[in-house]
């Protein structure tokens, strides 16, 4: 502590004595040629036409603003004026040197006038130090502690207590109106918030029981999806007060004033209970804390703040905290630990038959010919969000409008699908129909492999809806129970169904695409680690012979060995790829009738479940896989 007093001291002392030979310098190089003078301020496009005139002699560029002054005549007849200089103009120049005007005349500074002489010698100072003052109450606050109390520098400068409150004023709760019925489709999503509206309706019964509710919800899912909607129908299904706030408004400019919108927000909260209080991308709040010097005190302030009002908000009156993201891997792992958002909400991207649902409701809100097919436009949009879809119908609409029609037609509506579709490409990717095809074979490939290996986890869905990820689609297992061993048998079958996709590619279509990027590096990664860290290969057997380069940051390896066995590592990890590649291959072979079947029954669902997927694959046919007994 004493160690810190001391170098808090020396540094106060520098930067009072920046401070005053800054301001000396300053006043010293403006002051100097105070001399006033008339001045006429015209306007840009007049300087210029003087200077197409050749009437400017000289222009002093360097005033580091875009205020240029310049001077006409000679002698006795010279003129000053000033100017504003257009934004950007680049063409100055050039102009000027054509009609030969010195450009780097130094010209008196003759704008000034007696206020400006007294801002710069007397605001200029007092400026130093209250940005001194504020800057050493940033790191005093630092030096502290994120609870300390607030300290105010040399008290007189007024920065700290006052600017530290926050108007309570700034947040207002809502009755939203909005219920389950405005949301289409995520029924899931639906059916986890079920029971937080049964506790903000009557919270007594679940404290009669003794039961803890969840304090918090995290929504999370690409953007578009709902999540926002979802939140505020909760509180309209609930009757309850809503409180939103964006988790970018938390962050401010001034120390503590984001902590105290939280102490404001969880207040105004306890006073309405019960309630929501929702907190959209919370990721600008909840990053991960991290423990370099760079860090952003203010944020991490905030984040502290949020967390103990979370911990410590009274729950039997009924307060849930709702936060929505769409980036949840950088969240602060502590916002994650029970009785914080310890539920993890998806909301994903609409499968077919939720973009028909949304498209229905949107469509309830304007007026469409009879016999209109929202099927048609369903279909002809994977990968569109919940808004993308909102914002088709209401494409349409104005189209409408604009072609002088009452009502919307089949036409508006699909010209309206291009126009959002291909405006919007690179929010959502969406598919043609051949690239649909291969994903279809690509996925149902990984999923044949993943359900015919012994060691290899159930499938449980099959999507080729694209995420925001980049994944074109994804075949989903899920293991039986938690295991914490893998065998050797387990990571080569591993290897084998991250091979499927790709395999099932090249036997189909004969060719290969960019989409198996992703199988390529993790199979590569984990038949390196069996290699080097694991022990799993015959050739080296238990040797270490590499190492995760960072414990932390995951990613690359690092060797441990010579640079001949590196050569041999290589040699080893392929030849454990290629063994893999060759069963996905085979497998897909013996089962071909079985991958068409399933890929095009993928290709016409978008999203089908492990069952309806082992359903066909073991439909007794007389082309169903012989099944590997369960491993026990
Ligand atoms: P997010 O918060 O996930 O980014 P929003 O909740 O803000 O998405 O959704 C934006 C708009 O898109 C909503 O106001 C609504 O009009 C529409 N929308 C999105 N998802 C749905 C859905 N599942 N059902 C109905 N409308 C939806
Ligand atoms: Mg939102
Ligand atoms: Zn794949």
């Amino acid at each position: 502590m004493d160690m810190n007093e001391n170098k808090r001291r020396r540094s106060m002392l520098l930067y009072i004595l920046i401070a005053i030979v800054a301001y000396l310098a300053i006043s010293q190089a403006l002051g100097s040629n105070l001399t006033a003078t008339h001045v006429e301020e015209v306007s840009y496009s007049s300087f210029l036409n003087m200077v197409d005139n050749n009437e400017v002699k000289a222009v002093d560029l360097n005033t580091g603003t875009n205020e240029l002054t310049f001077t006409t005549g000679e002698g006795d007849s010279q003129k000053v004026y000033t100017t504003t200089m257009w934004p950007n103009d680049d063409t100055l120049i050039q102009r000027l040197n054509e009609h030969k005007v010195d450009a780097d005349a130094q010209i008196p500074d003759t704008s000034n006038n007696f206020w400006l002489m007294m801002l710069i010698s007397y605001g200029l100072p007092i400026l130093i130090f209250l940005g001194i003052g504020w800057w050493l109450n940033r790191r005093m606050k630092k030096a502290m502690g994120d609870d300390g109390p607030s300290m105010n520098f040399g008290g007189g400068f007024g920065m700290g207590g006052g600017l530290g409150k926050s108007n309570a004023k700034e947040i207002k709760g809502e009755e939203t109106g909005v219920t389950f019925k405005d949301v289409a489709g995520q029924d899931e999503a639906k059916e986890s918030l079920e029971e937080i509206v049964s506790f903000l309706k009557s919270p007594e019964k679940y404290n009669e029981i003794g039961a803890r509710c969840p304090r918090g919800a995290l929504l999370v899912g690409p953007p578009g999806t709902g999540k926002t909607l979802l939140a505020k129908a909760v509180a309209g299904e609930a009757g309850v007060t809503f409180f939103q706030i964006a988790g970018s408004a938390f962050v401010e400019m001034f120390v503590g004033r984001g902590a105290a919108k939280v102490r404001d927000l969880f207040k105004q909260a306890s006073e309405k209970a019960p309630c929501i209080v929702f907190i959209d991308e919370i990721d600008a709040v909840g990053k991960r804390r991290d423990t370099s010097l760079s860090s952003n005190d203010e944020r991490e302030q905030t984040l502290n703040q949020l967390l103990s009002e979370m911990d410590g908000f009274d729950n039997h009156k009924g307060i849930v905290v709702l936060a929505a993201t769409n980036r949840p891997e950088s969240l602060d792992p502590a916002l994650l630990r029970p009785g914080r958002f310890d539920r993890r909400i998806p909301v994903e991207l609409p499968d077919l038959v939720g973009r028909e649902a949304i498209l229905k409701i949107h469509a309830n809100d304007v007026k469409m010919e009879p016999g209109i097919d929202l099927g048609i436009v369903a279909r002809s949009t994977p990968g569109a969000s919940g808004a993308d879809l909102a914002n088709i119908i209401n494409e349409a609409a104005l189209r409408a409008v604009r072609m002088g029609r009452r009502r919307v037609t089949q036409e508006d509506l699909l010209e309206s699908v291009d126009v959002v579709i291909a405006g919007e490409k690179k929010k959502s990717t969406v598919l043609s129909q051949h690239e649909k095809e291969v994903v279809s074979y690509h996925e149902t490939g990984h999923a044949i492999v993943a359900a015919t290996q012994k060691g290899s986890a159930p499938v449980s869905k099959i999507t080729i809806v694209p995420r925001t990820s980049g994944a074109l689609g994804f075949t989903m297992q899920v293991e039986e129970d938690e295991h914490f061993l893998t065998t050797r048998q387990q990571a080569k079958d591993k290897i084998a169904v991250l091979c499927g996709g790709r395999a099932a590619e090249e036997l189909i279509f004969g060719e290969m695409t960019t989409g198996a990027a992703n199988d390529i590096e993790k199979a590569t990664q984990l038949a390196r680690a069996m290699v080097t860290q694991y022990g799993m290969s015959d050739k080296f057997g238990m040797v270490q012979l590499g190492q995760p380069a960072s414990r932390y940051l995951g990613g690359g390896q690092q060797l441990t060995c010579s640079e001949g066995t590196a050569q041999e590592i290589d040699a080893e990890v392929q030849a454990l790829v290629e063994e893999g590649h060759q069963t996905a291959l085979r497998t897909l072979q013996e089962n071909r009738f079985k991958l068409h079947e399933i890929a095009h029954y993928l290709q016409k669902k978008e999203t089908i479940t492990g069952e309806e997927f082992m359903n066909i694959l073991t439909r007794d046919d007389g082309f169903a896989p012989k099944m590997p007994k369960t491993a026990e």
